[in-house]
């Protein structure tokens, strides 16, 4: 043809590309979440775009799966939801992200903005915006797809810059669908640079922190999720061995050192919180879990506290914070190292003995009652079973709820490295499990043991469809004592129902893993546990051990009964 005339084409994107491209761009590769209107194509595309999508049966738990990829990561964990109830499932996660400081983002689509500020009935009309506000850290809406490219950038920087948290992306049912040249499209997305930029200390917060710590006679230091969050371990480490300060890890924490390391005060917490009188806390809040650093658990003797946070505000929350070290954990840490120099003097030699002493009476006192082998078992023989399978196995991770169920493995198991340990979090949220355990599985590679108690696992049960679906290496344990606390409450009116607490008489969870594909093992001893738990970990087979405990095994809500008001007028 001699015609060589260019024809003018305009090759068009649209909000679903751009979305893909956008996120890919950032090198989100995973997603979590329920498919549904307006977001099912979405689904599908960015997985034939080479991302990964996995579909849950509920937004909570895709929503729990996004917050704790987002801990583990330092990438923000993506929740991709339907509109109003989808997102209101989704939101919960959300909130508990940004309690925890997780970088998460939960895209929900949403009904025409025009009939939704109306409030003409359209098909799931809500004001998604609005309510998702108070309860993250950032808010945003794209309207225009030539604004996706900005929107994404926005939301991923809010979500792990300085103190990282949940951030909410709305996404209209319209935007998804409309066009713009390709060409143009492809010039408006962003790249991110430096998404969470270092934060470091000023030198004098450092000279200020390190002239308390040395001031004093017993010094204790504690860390908490924050410092593991941080990836900064090699420092950590080194700054905890060479000030020689006996520390105190908080339930993530654990494993951020060893638990079996000699400075370790664990097994010694109330004789440190009394006794210290310098208390260096690192990424941890002086919240509840720290009975807010007042009252009897931190006894009468006179304290002085060093806080290492990225968020100012936490400074002084609770108590006076005597020298506040505003940073990233990694710097803050690293300028401490630098500043100490080589010859810092230990801790008095009388503080440390005396823990050490405390630590090794509370671990020998232990040591027995871990090794039971009672039938029906209890709490310890069954955890001890399991505090083996992670000594050898320190590269699993422990997913832990419940009530007992959480506080005794939290003693019991030790953890030998960082973030290794995922829990219920700084609400205590029950049902976080299964989310945890499938985004544990997918962001690691690693096995997954998660330590449940039967109520905890009943909030995400349905989801073992989930881990068979993908064929994850999650095993379950659900520890089942036929309750909530415990399996023997009576129904005071002596009318028909059961206890409020109490559950189905030996319920067969193991039965619902066989169900869907999976392993189900029925364990009555620690050995049959151990044995069951083994096996799982090696093969890597979806597995749920029901694991029968004692129905009269465990106190009311765990350690924290204290929180649980009570009548002192009625009680029957
Ligand atoms: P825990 O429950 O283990 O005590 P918290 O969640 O209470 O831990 O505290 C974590 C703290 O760590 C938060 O105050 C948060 O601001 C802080 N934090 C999180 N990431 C970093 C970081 N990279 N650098 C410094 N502080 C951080
Ligand atoms: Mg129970």
């Amino acid at each position: 043809m001699a015609d060589t005339e260019t024809q003018e084409t305009t090759v068009l994107t649209d909000g679903f590309h751009l979305l893909i491209d956008a996120l890919k761009l950032n090198d989100i590769d995973t997603m979590y979440g329920v498919p549904g209107i307006p977001i099912t194509d979405f689904g599908r595309m960015a997985q034939g775009a080479g991302m990964r999508v996995l579909s849950f049966r509920h937004e909570q738990n895709a929503g729990y799966a996004a917050a704790i990829a987002g801990y583990l990561t330092k990438k923000p964990g993506i929740c991709l939801t339907v509109s109003a109830p989808g997102f209101l499932n989704g939101l919960t996660a959300l909130a508990h992200a940004t309690t925890n400081c997780f970088p998460m983002i939960l895209i929900s689509g949403s009904s025409e903005r025009e009939i939704v500020d109306l409030q003409q009935g359209d098909y799931e009309e809500m004001d998604q915006l609005a309510i998702a506000k108070p309860l993250c850290k950032a808010a945003y809406r794209v309207l225009h797809a030539e604004d996706i490219g900005i929107g994404i950038a926005r939301a991923i920087r809010a979500a792990v810059s300085g103190r990282p948290g949940g951030v909410y992306l709305d996404l209209p049912a319209k935007l998804f669908g409309q066009t713009m040249d390709a060409e143009s499209g492809a010039k408006s997305l962003v790249k991110v640079i430096d998404p969470a930029p270092r934060q470091i200390p000023a030198p004098e917060s450092v000279a200020r922190a390190l002239e308390v710590l040395k001031s004093a006679k017993r010094p204790l230091v504690i860390l908490g999720k924050g410092a593991a969050y941080a990836q900064a371990d090699d420092d950590i480490r080194a700054f905890v061995e060479k000030s020689g300060i006996p520390y105190l890890p908080m339930s993530m924490a654990k494993g951020l050192l060893p638990d079996t390391h000699p400075q370790s005060a664990g097994p010694a917490r109330s004789l440190v919180l009394k006794e210290s009188d310098v208390v260096m806390l690192i990424g941890a809040r002086m919240n509840w879990l720290l009975s807010h650093g007042k009252g009897k658990s931190w006894g009468d003797k006179p304290k002085k506290f060093i806080q290492i946070d990225i968020e100012p505000r936490e400074m002084d929350s609770n108590v006076e914070i005597a020298a506040p070290l505003v940073g990233d954990i990694g710097s803050c840490v690293s300028a401490l190292l630098e500043s100490m120099g080589d010859n810092w003097a230990p801790p008095p030699a009388d503080w440390t003995g005396m823990i050490s002493e405390k630590v090794e009476t509370n671990v020998a006192r232990m040591a027995p009652r871990l090794q039971n082998n009672n039938i029906p078992m209890d709490y310890h023989g069954a955890l001890g079973a399991l505090r083996t399978i992670i000594k050898e196995r320190p590269e699993a991770i422990l997913v832990n709820e419940g009530a007992n169920t959480l506080d005794f493995a939290r003693s019991i198991i030790d953890m030998y490295q960082p973030r290794k340990r995922l829990d219920v979090g700084t609400w205590g949220v029950m049902g976080v499990g299964m989310g945890t355990a499938i985004a544990a599985a997918v962001e690691t590679g690693k096995p997954v043991l998660a330590v449940e108690g039967d109520s905890a696992f009943g909030f995400s049960g349905m989801e073992i469809e989930t881990i068979c679906r993908y064929n994850l290496p999650v095993c379950v344990v659900v520890f089942n004592n036929g309750g909530i606390y415990r399996g023997t409450d009576v129904n005071t009116s002596g009318g028909p129902d059961v206890a409020t607490t109490v559950f189905v008489k030996d319920a067969r969870y193991d039965k619902m893993m066989e169900a869907f594909g999976g392993v189900g093992v029925y364990a009555t001893t620690p050995d049959e546990l151990s044995r069951a738990v083994n096996a799982a970990m090696e093969s890597g087979q979806p597995t749920l051990v029901n694991a029968v405990i004692d129905e009269n095994a465990g106190t009311e809500s765990g350690r924290i009964g204290n929180l649980n008001p009570q009548s002192v007028v009625s009680k029957k």
